[in-house]
C-alpha cells in the first residue's frame, strides 16, 4: 500500500520521486541543502517542499528579507507539485463564477476572478525573472461538454464571465470544436478560456527550489516534521536528524498532510487519489483519426472531471479521479480504465498503448474552497492548502500571500473566503464512506442528461 495521508504518520523520509514521464524527462535535478542538522534555528520554518512552501520560502527571502528553512519530508516537488498534470489554469477552489456571485455578491466574486487571473500572472513573472526551462507554452483552456446536454451550462458560463467580469471568455459550437480543436465521440461544444499555460510541472518545482535557494532559503530534504511542540513562544520541529526552532511555521503540506501534524489542520483535509497516463506518441494517422489539432489544456464537464493535453512530443497525457486507496492492484485497474476512457473519447486512438501512470493525492475541504490563513489560537502557526486538485497557479501565489501576512504586511487581494480557518469534516475518520457514495453519485450524474 502507498502512503495514505489518513493513517499514516509521515510520508516517507528522503524517497525517490515517483517515476512519472516527468521524471523520466526533467534532466537532472538542482541540488538542495540535504537532510536538516541536529540543531538549526530560524524565524520562520516551512513544512512542505512542493510549490506552496517553495514560493512562500522564495518570496520572504526576496521581498521580505526573511530567510527561512523549508522541512521537506523527501525531496523538492516530490508531492503534487512534481507530478500533476501540468495545467496552470485559472482556478480557485470548485465554485463556479455564477455560485461565486451568488454565495459571496459581485464585489467578492471579482475579486475572486482577480485572485484566478494574478495567480497565472505570478506564474508567468517567475518563470520569466527565474528563467525556468520549464517547457511552458499559453496554450488556453478548453472546457468540453461531455454530453450535448452539458453545453448550454458551458455558453451560461461563458456569458457570465463575459458580462460580469469583462473577461474574453467564448463558447465554441460543437460543429466549430470538431472542425478547428478536436474530435471523438464527446465533443459537444466547449468554453474557451484564453489565460493558461501547459507547463513541466517537475522543472517548474525545480526552477522555484534554485530561486528560493538564490535568495537565501535553506532548503532541507530528506526532513520529516515528525514531532512538534510550543515551548513558550517557541516552535520546536522534530526531524530524524535533530530539531529546528522557529519563531513562525507555515504548513505547506496540502493533500500530504499527516493527521497528527498541528491541530489546526486535524480533520479538516480530504486527500483525494489523482492518476494519470501517458501514452506513446501517436502516429500522425492517430492524430488525424482522433482529429486532435488543439494544443489547448482541456477539462470535460464532469462531475468527476477528466483533463488531458497533447504534449510536445505527441503522446496524450489522460488524467482522473475514482480511486479511493492507493495499492498496485487498484492503480493498474485505474491505469487500464483511464486508457478505456480515452479511447472512449477517442476510437481512432484504438491501439495505442501506455508508458507511464502514476498518482498522487489531491486536497479537498469540506467547503471546496482552499485556505490562506492561520491558526485560530496561534497567529504564529500559518497556512496554505485545499487546492480542490487545481493547485499549479493557486498555490504559487498562495506562496506570497502567506509570505506577506508572515511579513506583516497586507495581503493583496483579501478574499474573506479564502482567509477564514478551515472547518472540520464531522466524523473524519469515517470520511471515506461518504466519499464513496459521492463517487457513486457522481458517476451516476455524468452519465445522465
Ligand atoms: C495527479 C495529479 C494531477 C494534478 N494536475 C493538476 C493540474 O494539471 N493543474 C493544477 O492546477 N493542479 C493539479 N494538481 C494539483 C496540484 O499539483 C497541487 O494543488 C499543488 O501542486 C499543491 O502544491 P503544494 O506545494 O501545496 O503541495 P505538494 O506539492 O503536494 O507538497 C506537499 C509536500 O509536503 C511534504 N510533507 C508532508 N508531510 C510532511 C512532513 N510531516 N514533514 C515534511 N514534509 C512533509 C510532502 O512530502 C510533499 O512534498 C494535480 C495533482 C495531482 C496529484
Amino acid at each position: 500500500m502507498g502512503y495514505d495521508p489518513l493513517t499514516a504518520a509521515s510520508p516517507g523520509a528522503g524517497l525517490a520521486h515517483m517515476p512519472s514521464y516527468w521524471t523520466a524527462t526533467a534532466g537532472a535535478l538542482p541540488h538542495d541543502d540535504g537532510p536538516a542538522p541536529r540543531q538549526l534555528e530560524t524565524e520562520v520554518a516551512i513544512i512542505g517542499g512542493g510549490y506552496t512552501g517553495l514560493s512562500c520560502a522564495h518570496q520572504l527571502a526576496s521581498a521580505h528579507g526573511i530567510k527561512p528553512v523549508v522541512l521537506e519530508a523527501n525531496r523538492a516537488g516530490w508531492g503534487c507539485s512534481g507530478r500533476n498534470g501540468g495545467f496552470a489554469r485559472m482556478a480557485l477552489g470548485r465554485l463556479s463564477a455564477e455560485q461565486m456571485i451568488a454565495a459571496w455578491g459581485k464585489a467578492a466574486a471579482t475579486n475572486a476572478f482577480d485572485i484566478m487571473r494574478a495567480s497565472l500572472d505570478h506564474v508567468r513573472s517567475l518563470i520569466a525573472d527565474g528563467r525556468i526551462d520549464c517547457d511552458a507554452s499559453e496554450t488556453g483552456h478548453l472546457k468540453i461538454a461531455h454530453r450535448p446536454s452539458r453545453a448550454a451550462e458551458l455558453k451560461r458560463e461563458a456569458d457570465v464571465l463575459r458580462r460580469e467580469f469583462d473577461y474574453p471568455a467564448e463558447f465554441i459550437e460543437a460543429d466549430e470544436l470538431r472542425a478547428t480543436h478536436i474530435g471523438g465521440t464527446q465533443s459537444h461544444g466547449a468554453v474557451r478560456i484564453p489565460d493558461a499555460l501547459a507547463v513541466h510541472p517537475l522543472k517548474l518545482a525545480s526552477g522555484v527550489l534554485r530561486m528560493a535557494r538564490a535568495a537565501g532559503a535553506l532548503v532541507h530534504t530528506a526532513s520529516p516534521v515528525t514531532a512538534w511542540e510550543k515551548r513558550g513562544a517557541e516552535h520546536v520541529l522534530t526531524t530524524p536528524h535533530g530539531t529546528v526552532r522557529a519563531k513562525k511555521v507555515v504548513i505547506a503540506t496540502n493533500g500530504y498532510t499527516p493527521q497528527h501534524l498541528h491541530p489546526a489542520v486535524r480533520a479538516t483535509l480530504l486527500p483525494v487519489l489523482s492518476h494519470i497516463i501517458v501514452t506513446r506518441p501517436l502516429t500522425p494517422e492517430e492524430i488525424r483519426a482522433a482529429h486532435f489539432l488543439t494544443r489547448h489544456v482541456l477539462t470535460d464537464s464532469r462531475k468527476l472531471l477528466y483533463y488531458w493535453r497533447r504534449l510536445p512530443d505527441d503522446r496524450i497525457l489522460f488524467g482522473g479521479r475514482g480511486l479511493i486507496t492507493d495499492s498496485p492492484e487498484r492503480n493498474a485497474q485505474q491505469r487500464e480504465f483511464l486508457l478505456s476512457e480515452l479511447k472512449n473519447k477517442y476510437p481512432g486512438l484504438e491501439r495505442v498503448t501506455v508508458d507511464y501512470d502514476w498518482h498522487g493525492w489531491v486536497c479537498l475541504t469540506c467547503d471546496f474552497l482552499p485556505r490562506v490563513h492561520h491558526a485560530q489560537d496561534d497567529m504564529s502557526v500559518h497556512y496554505a492548502l485545499g487546492y480542490q486538485g487545481s493547485g499549479v497557479s493557486l498555490s504559487l501565489f498562495a506562496g506570497k500571500l502567506l509570505a506577506q501576512g508572515i511579513a506583516g504586511h497586507p495581503v493583496e487581494h483579501a478574499l474573506p473566503a479564502l482567509h477564514a480557518p478551515l472547518a472540520r469534516y464531522p466524523l473524519h475518520r469515517l470520511v471515506r464512506i461518504p466519499q464513496r457514495l459521492m463517487y457513486l453519485w457522481y458517476r451516476h450524474l455524468d452519465n445522465s442528461d
